[in-house]
Formats: C-alpha cells, structure tokens, sequence
C-alpha cells in the first residue's frame, strides 16, 4: 500500500569537520516525501494501517497551528483518500497559517479548542467526547507518539547504518523517534538527542516512551538539553544566520524548530573536541521544510 523511495545517506562536507577528523552523514527522511516527509509519515504508517484493518475511515489528531503532524496526517490523508479531522490548539486565526491552509487544502476538517481543553486531550473523557462528536475515528495522539508511531520508527534505522557508524544523532520533541532508534539499537553503539524544548525532562519521556514499547531501558545515549534556543519555535540571530550559512556550505536545508538546533548542536560540539577524532556520525534528517 505504502510506496515510499529509500532515503539517502548524505556525506557533510565542512572544514570544521575536516579538521577535527569527523565524519558526519545524513540520513535524509526530508526526502522521501515532498508533503508527508520526515519521521511524522514512520510515526503514521501503522497507525493508519490499523485504521485500515479496524475498517475506520476517519483519522482524528491534534496539533498546534504550525504542527508539522497535522501537515503531514493532512497529506497522507488526501493521499490515501481516508477523510481526517484536525483538533487544533487555540483561536483560529484568519487568514489561515501555511500549515492549516495546507491541512483545508487537503480537505481536513479543522475544530479549535482552547488550550485549557487541549491539555485535557489525552483523558478517557475527551476521547469519549470526541467519539459521541465524530462517530468512528481513530484517534492519533499529538505528534503520532503512539505505541504504533513508535513500531514506525523503529524502521528508521538500518542494521547496515548501526555497523557503520558510532553515534546516532536526532532531534527531540515528543522523543519517540529517538525511542524508536534506541530499540532498533538494542544497546549497540550510542545515540544523541537534541531536545527541542526546554527543560531537563527529555530523558524521562525517552525512557519512558522506550519501556512502553520494548520493557527495557537502554544506557547507550544521552540527551543534549543546551540547545533548545530559548524553547519550542525559538529562534535568534545566531541560529538564524546558523541556517543560512549551514544551507550555503552543506547544500542540506534545515529549519528553525527542529534541525538547526541539532546541527546547530552537532557542529558545536565538533568545535569543542568532544568527538574523538575518527568518529562517524550518522545524523537523521527528521524533515520540518516542506
Ligand atoms: C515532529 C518532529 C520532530 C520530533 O520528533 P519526536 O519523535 O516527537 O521527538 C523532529 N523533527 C521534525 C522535523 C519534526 O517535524
């Protein structure tokens, strides 16, 4: 059902890394798809697959209004021609954002809720309500962050990429694509998170998310909680101009809420001489551009 093209590794080339004799490649998940790119399609794939057996025509998630999730659910939606509903955080604003105008292209219904309301999205009594409200839907949890979403990310990672590299490194925000990857590592080699939001909380969910999943908890990673820039969609002048020259040398685009923060991340620690000389990185793209 699913035709996705295999996405490619992409060597670095930097004189940072040059000079501190690391090799950084990139997995890039941007690819693989112009409007349902990145980790959001892993995290969909069996959801919507277990709409497809459970015969339900109607997927129903949550976001905020730039939620690249509810972008991407949109598209496999319209795609797949099962029909989707969008319970997005706030007011609406018009003129629609690029992510909700996208999301109405594709024919998502879209209802808004007050943030009080949303924070009660995962309670037994919302998800009734939703019911009685929709009728048959399958309700994706925020960011796709299910047991499902994770069985997805864990396809992320290849056995050929966990024998040749040393170091795995992706971004954070739920944390269940690096869950994904540390169960497809199954205690081999090591990982690198970089948390998106701020706060010290990351490994928590990590570890969490990974347990629910697997009933085990791996030790071979760590979490890097300096590099968040001020918290979820902050940005500054650094980082900005980060972006453009990052772009401008390496050829591989990143975005302000996600990647730039872990290349960001990645290249100040090459600076820093963390990485012992020799060793290979493979960085996920998670996606974020359209
Ligand atoms: C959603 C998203 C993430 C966060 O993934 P989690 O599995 O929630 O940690 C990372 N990168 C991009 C581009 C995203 O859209």
């Amino acid at each position: 059902m699913f035709d996705f093209t295999e996405p490619i590794i992409q060597n670095v080339l930097h004189p940072t890394l040059q000079s501190f004799e690391i090799r950084l490649d990139v997995k890039r998940l941007d690819l693989i798809d112009p409007f349902i790119s990145g980790n959001k399609w892993f995290k969909l794939k069996y959801n919507i697959e277990e709409a497809n057996r459970l015969n339900i025509k109607t997927l129903l998630s949550f976001g905020g209004a730039y939620s690249n999730h509810i972008y991407a659910l949109a598209a496999a939606g319209k795609r797949f021609g099962i029909r989707t509903i969008g319970i997005i955080r706030g007011e609406e604003t018009l003129p629609l954002n690029d992510t909700l105008k996208f999301a109405t292209d594709c024919q998502m219904q879209l209802e808004y809720v007050s943030r009080e309301k949303y924070r009660l999205k995962d309670n037994p009594e919302f998800k009734d309500e939703l019911l009685k409200t929709y009728g048959d839907v399958y309700i994706i949890p925020e960011g796709g962050s299910n047991l499902l979403g994770v069985k997805g990310t864990v396809e992320i990672l290849s056995e050929r990429e966990i024998n040749e590299y040393d170091i795995i490194c992706c971004c954070c925000g739920t944390g269940a694509t690096l869950s994904g990857i540390l169960i497809k590592l199954n205690g081999n080699k090591n990982a690198l998170g970089f948390s998106v939001l701020k706060g010290d909380f990351m490994k928590n969910a990590v570890d969490t998310i990974t347990y629910d999943y697997s009933g085990q908890l791996f030790e071979n990673y760590t979490i890097n909680n300096h590099y968040h820039f001020g918290g979820y969609a902050k940005s500054n002048s650094e980082l900005d101009s980060f972006i453009k020259t990052y772009t401008n040398t390496t050829l591989i685009p990143i975005e302000h809420v996600y990647t730039a923060k872990m290349f960001y991340g990645i290249m100040d620690l090459v600076n820093k001489g963390k990485f012992t000389p020799g060793t290979k990185i493979l960085a996920i793209h998670t996606g974020g551009l359209r």
